[in-house]
């Protein structure tokens, strides 16, 4: 999972070339390159021959914040996570776009246990059952907003950051959530439905 080359095809002009990638990502003691995981442009890379930005086709990630205890996996292979510490949160997720959402929620110092929550929420307001996701917390009033895909574009939708105090008040009362988002988990949709049928 180390250093690895992964060969790619331009979007635009449609050029083959290989470029290496880390595919263990140690944040530790760098919130440069956290930001540049969250903003999703560690994932980018320009074209040689165009300068177009494209994404990198990784298939295996680990991202890794020791000083916040925080390792969020990628892999489709099944890992098996036994050495990962009891105090760590450790996510396991089916993209890249999943990995920096995760690293988004936690960057922001936020529950993905409750964002989840948030989300559940929101579907039910919106009475549509899209796929959320959290983009970002901004301004004085820490309002969140997500994205989601209606109509081939993307919506965006904006909340006070009362949803998420009261979605935590669900999660505080509802301790087998927590206690089911111990070791490395998936924490998503999915997951949630298996409490809120
Ligand atoms: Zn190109």
């Amino acid at each position: 999972m180390a250093q690895m080359q992964i060969n790619m095809q331009c979007r635009s002009c449609s050029k083959e070339y290989s470029v290496p990638f880390n595919g263990i990502i140690n944040v530790g003691s760098d919130p440069e390159l956290r930001a540049r995981v969250a903003s999703g442009e560690f994932f980018l890379h320009e074209c040689p021959y165009c300068g177009a930005k494209n994404l990198i086709p990784a298939q295996n990630c680990l991202y890794h914040d020791a000083l916040n205890k925080i390792m969020i996996v990628f892999s489709p292979l099944s890992l098996k996570m036994e050495d990962v510490p009891q105090d760590y949160t450790c996510r396991l997720v089916g993209s890249i776009g999943e990995l920096i959402e995760k690293v988004k929620i936690f960057s922001a110092s936020l529950d993905d246990v409750v964002i989840e929550m948030c989300k559940y929420v929101l579907r039910g307001e919106l009475k549509k059952d899209v796929e959320l996701k959290f983009v970002g917390i901004s301004g004085a009033d820490s309002e969140m907003t997500f994205t989601y895909p209606q109509n081939s574009r993307m919506e965006m939708i904006a909340v006070g950051f009362n949803v998420y105090e009261d979605c935590a008040g669900i999660v505080r009362r509802n301790p087998e959530l927590h206690e089911a988002a111990r070791g490395c988990v998936t924490v998503d949709k999915d997951w949630l439905k298996k409490f809120f049928a």
